[in-house]
């Protein structure tokens, strides 16, 4: 399965009136023509990385590339090079990055507008996932607010992956035990980045 690589597209050819082939000698029968390349990935052209060109002879079928070109024939590729312009589609993959990259970054800045709310304004049930000093993660669930402060019951359990703590978070997982973290502390280890996230 090729999963990146490059291709060429076809963008213009023009037929010379003034070079002469320099394998038959026949004047105005060569066809120049410029292709434009693409890197792709999984089929997905992402974006052109230039231009290259041949020519053929319509009398001896004579291929030249654009190396081997004589240099009128050459200065004249070089003209039709300049004029040609490849087409948009070379670009969709780059285009659809940029979308991915403004996608993600919105959703994220609305993902701590919400975590700012939540710790702002705890509830009961509220989840918050940390990072232990071992380098696991695990979670505190809210299980009583008063006015300055949050009774949290600590996970007994730890994960090793912070994409995985869902797997952690059972009801019967949770110690009986609560004890209380003041709401400017709280507050404190959601700007410093020991609470990671919160789900309510
Ligand atoms: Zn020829």
């Amino acid at each position: 399965m090729i999963l990146y690589g490059s291709k060429a597209v076809h963008i213009k050819s023009e037929q010379s009136k003034t070079s002469t082939c320099p394998s038959c000698e026949t004047q105005g029968s060569l066809i120049l023509s410029v292709f434009r390349r693409h890197v792709h990935v999984f089929w997905i052209p992402l974006f052109p990385i230039g231009k290259k060109g041949m020519s053929q002879c319509q009398h001896c079928k004579n291929v030249l590339k654009t190396r081997e070109m004589p240099a009128p024939i050459r200065k004249e590729y070089e003209i039709l090079k300049n004029s040609a312009k490849g087409p948009a589609w070379q670009f969709v993959g780059l285009g659809m990055l940029i979308v991915l990259i403004i996608w993600g970054s919105y959703a994220d800045s609305q993902n701590k507008k919400l975590a700012l709310e939540y710790i702002a304004s705890p509830m009961d049930g509220d989840i918050y996932e940390y990072k232990i000093e071992t380098g696991n993660y695990s979670t505190l669930k809210v299980t009583a607010v008063s006015k300055d402060s949050v009774f949290v019951a600590p996970n007994e359990y730890e994960i090793s992956k912070k994409s995985r703590i869902y797997k952690i978070n059972k009801p019967q997982n949770y110690s009986k035990l609560s004890y209380g973290i003041s709401k400017n502390r709280l507050k404190e280890m959601y700007s410093s980045g020991e609470i990671l996230d919160i789900n309510r």
